[in-house]
């Protein structure tokens, strides 16, 4: 809460782009998931990923668990490196795989991105997901520690690379060796298939970087450069229904 209240001053403050939506109606839609989502992980999944370290502790699953000291700050970045790897392959595979894509195109097709994107996700895509990180978890055996900080982080920058901030060029052009920028996500939510499958990464930007993933610049301007999806674009018939029924419905394949 923090974190996007901070966002939303500085988005006030310096706006990359011009809001074409109504504020209210845009974050009504997005929060209202991201409140619901929230409250579907409290009631069912919520503490899975923490859980799943601890069992994976006291069971000696998982290569940290059984090769390295967990007490160690370098087992540490070792977890929490592994684990972004991990959330960084389920992205392309969100992206490929076409089961996936309907739950995660719901994300995809705000049609202006701001914080409050950062929260617009099917609740299928969050119950999946869980799912996959305490699968990866078991794999990895990261100390639970490890995984409350690197939720707060990825939380954190998943905020931030949504936000509709102008951020100076000389700070961005630094930012983007070591981190996924609001530049470089919004390339990622491009209407154009071959920009959106690009830029995976949500905090470093190093695995897109190792992986010929990356996309530094676009032909068109990025404060105009048109967002969402080419088959979505009936911005009245983006609602919570519309939405939350959308994996389920008849879908244009992808060009
Ligand atoms: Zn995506």
């Amino acid at each position: 809460m923090g974190i996007f209240t901070l966002m939303v001053v500085l988005e006030n403050y310096r706006p990359k782009r011009k809001h074409t939506q109504k504020r209210l109606k845009h974050w009504t839609i997005n929060i209202g998931l991201g409140l619901f989502n929230n409250l579907l992980l409290k009631v069912t999944l919520g503490g899975l990923a923490i859980q799943s370290a601890l069992i994976a502790q006291e069971n000696h699953w998982g290569l940290i668990n059984n090769f390295f000291s967990t007490e160690h700050w370098a087992t540490l970045l070792l977890g929490y490196f592994l684990l972004d790897f991990a959330i960084y392959l389920q992205h392309i595979a969100s992206h490929k795989w076409r089961w996936l894509w309907r739950f995660h195109c719901v994300h995809h097709s705000d049609l202006e991105i701001d914080a409050s994107t950062a929260v617009r996700f099917h609740p299928g895509e969050i119950i999946i997901s869980m799912i996959y990180k305490s699968l990866c978890i078991f794999l990895i055996g990261p100390s639970a520690l490890t995984v409350f900080i690197f939720e707060i982080i990825l939380n954190g920058c998943a905020l931030f690379n949504h936000s509709n901030i102008a951020i100076p060029t000389g700070i961005e052009s630094r930012l983007r060796h070591v981190m996924i920028t609001p530049d470089l996500h919004r390339i990622h939510h491009s209407m154009k298939r071959v920009e959106t499958d690009s830029n995976y990464g949500f905090s470093i930007c190093w695995w897109d970087k190792l992986c010929r993933t990356y996309t530094a610049k676009v032909a068109q301007p990025l404060a105009h450069l048109p967002l969402g999806l080419p088959q979505l674009r009936a911005v009245e018939k983006l609602g919570w229904l519309y939405l939350l029924a959308l994996p389920f419905r008849r879908q244009q394949p992808r060009d």
